[in-house]
């Protein structure tokens, strides 16, 4: 039999790992990316001998191929990608494929926050159980080349919608679907509906024993719950009110009960804070709880949990004021979260390029936190237009060292300076990680000038 061609579109750590698989499995393997590769992927697949070409796409070398791996950058609507589907080539993500290649078994996790934090936790909590667990997805190591030595029993997976989209026929055994609210719109036909859709494939091969967690105070959730009622075990999470099955929050304790299993703990005894990290946690919880691990070896997890950084992360104290990086907060959700973890009056610093922020819904937080706001970035007048009249105190800057020092100045002890920006870092910074990394130095320097 002739060898099969795969074509890989798109050669970032997913494109790359995915023609790894493909080559390690006997396909005749191509990979095509319109832009530049990064020199470390150039000398990957040299070394392996697997045909590349990139800054274009040839389509005599991609339209024969037998089925397509795309990146999930790739938009649908991108010119090749439409020529495919016109003539019923296969396009499927490198979850699709990768999932193909092992037997371990999958918990999946979604929504359009917190899912990283939620997948690092998952994968923390059954590392800590002693369990052979890899992670992968839409963080870190690619998935299909893990698989190529996979030995793992699991694997956590954190999945973007655009990788859900195409995913057909991946048997996830927990999925997680922690929220779900506007976001990526301009890939969806700015129909929201779509991206619920979307969102909800996770659940496309769900068998009545699998569970599938859920955030039950998400309105789109609900419905769309109520529309199609999948059968699977449903594990609703809630800081409302009890549930028997599933998860809540009461008067700061998180209770999660998944079949016969019953945990509790409280809140204040993790490193976690803020209603969303409850929901997080319980997520996690549950999604162990699945898997059978131990209340104790649950709790040592927890406690000992560390988040990838720029999400209400510390980031130092000079006389007792407490600074917190939380620049992954690019939307005002986030913020909304950020702002209810605040126990202590805030200085709060926002700003950089607006994306069409609505700001009311940090109305009563910003009433009852917010002493002053440091404004930073460019575009500054939308802030000081919505929150002039309602904030004590309001400066502006375009420098990050500025508004760090600002921070202290305007402080008491026993207060926060928040970084929480609510937009895009792309004015003043390389990206949110920069934005971090710049707010943490400013007040590594301020606190050594303070000894
Ligand atoms: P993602 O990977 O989905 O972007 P992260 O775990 O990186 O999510 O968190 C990004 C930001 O989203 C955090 O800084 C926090 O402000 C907010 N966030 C985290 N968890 C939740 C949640 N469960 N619900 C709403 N917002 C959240």
């Amino acid at each position: 039999m002739a060898v099969q061609k795969i074509v890989i579109l798109g050669g970032g750590e997913s494109g790359v790992g995915a023609a790894l698989l493909a080559k390690a499995k006997g396909f005749d393997v191509f990979l095509s990316d319109k832009g530049a590769l990064k020199e470390s992927y150039r000398a990957t697949l040299q070394a392996e001998t697997i045909a590349f070409e990139e800054g274009y796409h040839t389509e005599e070398r991609i339209l024969d191929a037998i089925e397509v791996i795309k990146s999930p950058g790739i938009p649908e609507k991108a010119p090749l990608v439409q020529k495919l589907r016109a003539q019923g080539t296969p396009i499927i993500s490198e979850i699709e494929f990768a999932a193909r290649y092992t037997n371990a078994k999958l918990i999946g996790i979604t929504g359009s926050n917190g899912k990283t934090t939620t997948t690092l936790l998952i994968y923390h909590l059954l590392k800590t159980a002693g369990l052979n667990v890899g992670l992968a997805g839409n963080i870190g190591d690619s998935f299909a080349e893990q698989v190529i030595t996979d030995t793992f029993d699991y694997f956590v997976l954190e999945l973007s919608s655009f990788q859900l989209d195409d995913m057909y026929k991946v048997h996830l055994n927990v999925m997680v679907l922690l929220n779900i609210t506007p976001d990526h719109l301009d890939r969806y036909e700015y129909n929201f509906q779509n991206y619920v859709a979307s969102k909800f494939r996770i659940l496309q091969n769900a068998v009545p024993t699998d569970d599938f967690i859920y955030f039950a105070e998400s309105q789109p959730i609900l419905d769309e719950l109520t529309k199609h009622n999948p059968s699977v075990h449903q594990l609703p999470i809630s800081l409302e009110k009890a549930v028997s099955q599933g998860g809540y929050l009461d008067d700061g304790e998180l209770i999660a009960t998944n079949k016969a299993h019953s945990f509790a703990i409280s809140q204040s005894e993790t490193p976690l804070r803020g209603p969303h990290n409850a929901i997080n946690m319980l997520a996690a919880i549950l999604a162990v709880q699945s898997i059978g691990v131990a209340n104790d070896e649950i709790t040592t997890g927890l406690k000992t949990f560390q988040n990838a950084a720029h999400r209400l992360e510390p980031a130092g104290t000079i006389n007792h004021i407490q600074f917190i990086n939380d620049s992954k907060a690019t939307n005002v959700d986030s913020v909304f979260y950020a702002l209810s973890s605040m126990d202590a009056p805030t200085i709060w610093i926002a700003g950089g390029q607006d994306k069409g922020n609505d700001y009311s819904q940090l109305d009563k937080l910003v009433d009852q936190k917010v002493k002053a706001l440091i404004c930073l970035g460019v575009d500054n007048h939308k802030l000081v237009e919505y929150f002039g009249s309602k904030v004590p105190v309001i400066y502006e800057t375009q420098s990050i060292i500025d508004a760090v020092a600002k921070g202290l100045e305007l402080a008491q002890s026993g207060d926060t300076v928040l970084l929480s920006p609510a937009c895009a870092s792309f004015d003043l910074f390389k990206n949110y990680e920069d934005r971090g990394n710049q707010f943490k130095a400013a007040v590594k320097n301020l606190m050594m000038n303070d000894e």
